[in-house]
């Protein structure tokens, strides 16, 4: 079967790792109590910041977010090894700017995830997801994005939602522990 994945914060846990860097940075210690209270996906606000503050943080930081010591969502590195050595195929599908990309490709399969030439997409709006997904004829897609998930709606596919706080409102299946996959796909 072909599995489509989003990449952060569906695999990895970016938001977080950018929260303990902009700490860092802004020499604050902002709990992990807020960070995981959080209704929006992205993190100024925690920080005191303005979306145009927040921004201009993400971009001038987004390197070391990117591509340093991202810690991979709790056992999804196993569970894509898994579906590798079952035969599966597995397709990243990233909003990350095309820019991006090559190093991205690089650093997930240095992290262990496995990648295939031709099975990953980068660089595209939100909306612009569903073209891809359909074009592959995916049979299940994972993504933690509201707008993302609100455009698959009446797809054929399976397509689940992994839990984040800025999600709990999204009705669709749902996915709390990469553990669960394997009875996903056995149902
Ligand atoms: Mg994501």
């Amino acid at each position: 079967m072909k599995f489509g994945f989003d990449i952060d914060d569906t695999l990895i846990n970016l938001r977080e790792h950018a929260f303990h860097i902009y700490n860092k940075k802004l020499n604050k210690n902002v709990g992990t109590d807020i960070f995981l209270a959080l209704q929006t996906l992205e993190i100024h606000e925690a920080f005191g910041l303005t979306a145009e503050e927040g921004f201009k943080m993400w971009n001038s930081l987004v390197d070391e977010i990117y591509y340093t010591s991202c810690p991979p969502i709790q056992n999804s590195l196993e569970a894509l090894q898994e579906l590798d050595h079952q035969g599966h195929e597995i397709y990243y599908i990233t909003a990350r700017p095309k820019e991006h990309g090559e190093r991205t490709k690089k650093w997930m399969t240095k992290q262990g995830f496995p990648m295939q030439e031709g099975r990953f997409y980068c660089g595209m709006k939100d909306e612009e997801k569903i073209q891809i997904i359909r074009k592959l004829k995916l049979d299940y897609y994972f993504d933690d994005k509201p707008a993302v998930l609100e455009t698959l709606a009446n797809e054929q596919l399976k397509v689940y939602v992994m839990n984040q706080s800025y999600n709990t409102h999204v009705n669709i299946p749902r996915i709390t522990s990469w553990t669960e996959l394997r009875n996903i796909i056995t149902q």
